[in-house]
């Protein structure tokens, strides 16, 4: 594609609302300038979200076991179940993080485990029904697609067996966790013990046509060339269509390399907002998409002027900060710099389970 040609055809296509091709996405990734990547992505966020606005919740990741068989080279992590540092916390201490989440003022959990091999379906849908009666004004990421696919096959149950199951004890949303890039090629470098990626699009249809919600995520920043990068927001793209819009979200995040067998470095900031603004003129079909305060902190905030439109404030994640993220209690702070970039913000209610809509204002 030539550069004076290939953005003018860009710019209208974005204009008129027309779907943009894999090859025009990947060259805005490698040759648009900054100024050009934001006004595009702005552009395709203004389709849904008035400008100068975002929203936010405050939420906490718990991590209830380390315990995992996936070997996943990028995890800081895990530990092998006969390791001595294991461990799997009751419901009293599940209990005791999701009182501290709400002493900060949080109202979303979202429980992210390893694949433990000795927990059943049972033991999630009770610990999970236990959870919900006890914060019945709360909401709850139940698991990860990842850690159900596991608890799927370890059951030798179907993915739509499992996910009716999980839907009719009570549960809400499984999210699209545990997808870093959604390319068999990477898979298998990587993390060859989790899945291949038409087996998680399979599982993630089973929990969609069960009636639970589910987002979608991607992580950058490992060794993926952008044609596997391509793959997993081709395919997404092309799931969210056959899903008639039900996946809520789509949050990239950035990998932290830090006591991981893969190493490596943290991608720049700037790689990463090009890379969240091609992200919202490819995804044409999703309506929020995340900026990651959990691996950038404040910087995160530039992302919306980058096409992002909502954000979390994590108050705890043991996955990243044991790989080297920080998290910050200075909510005030985060927020200021939201003001800074001219954004007002809302803190919203969890979103509704179903095709993406406009946030609400928490009660
Ligand atoms: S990323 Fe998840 S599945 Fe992979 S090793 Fe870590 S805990 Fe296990």
């Amino acid at each position: 594609m030539r550069s004076g040609q290939g953005i003018e055809a860009i710019r209208e296509k974005v204009k008129t609302g027309t779907r943009v091709s894999r090859e025009e996405s990947a060259w805005l990734f490698e040759h648009a300038t900054d100024a050009e990547l934001q006004a595009l992505a702005s552009r395709v966020r203004a389709r849904f979200h008035p400008p100068g606005q975002a929203t936010y919740l405050k939420m906490a990741i718990v991590n209830y076991t380390n315990v995992c068989v996936a070997r996943c080279d990028y995890c800081a992590f895990y530990r092998f179940p006969d390791q001595p540092d294991t461990y799997l916390l009751s419901f009293e201490q599940v209990c005791e993080k999701i009182d501290q989440l709400r002493a900060l003022g949080g109202t979303m959990v979202g429980f992210n485990g390893g694949f433990h091999p000795d927990l059943g379906v049972e033991h999630y849908t009770h610990l999970f029904a236990r959870v919900r009666d006890r914060y019945p004004d709360m909401s709850f990421y139940e698991m990860t697609v990842a850690e159900f696919m596991f608890v799927a096959k370890r059951a030798k149950r179907s993915y739509d067996e499992v996910a009716e199951a999980f839907a009719a004890c009570g549960t809400r949303w499984i999210t699209g966790g545990g997808a870093e890039i959604l390319d068999d090629a990477f898979r298998l470098r990587h993390s060859p013990g989790k899945y291949k990626v038409e087996d998680y699009y399979a599982a993630q249809k089973a929990i969609l046509d069960a009636g639970m919600g589910s987002t979608a995520t991607m992580v950058i920043g490992f060794d993926e060339s952008l044609d596997e990068r391509m793959n997993h927001l081709e395919r997404l793209r092309r799931f969210q269509d056959e899903a008639e819009g039900r996946l809520s979200s789509f949050l990239c995040w950035t990998y932290k390399p830090f006591h991981t067998d893969l190493g490596g470095e943290e991608v720049p900031l700037r790689e990463y907002l090009r890379w969240l603004a091609v992200c919202r003129i490819h995804l044409d079909n999703i309506v929020h998409v995340r900026t990651s305060v959990l691996t950038r902190n404040e910087d995160a905030l530039q992302g919306l002027l980058w096409g992002a439109n909502d954000f979390d404030l994590p108050t705890e994640d043991e996955v990243t900060q044991k790989a080297g993220a920080t998290i910050s209690h200075e909510f005030e702070a985060v927020l200021a710099s939201a003001g800074e970039l001219g954004f007002s913000v809302l803190r919203r209610a969890p979103f509704p389970v179903g095709p993406g809509r406009a946030a609400t204002p928490a009660a």
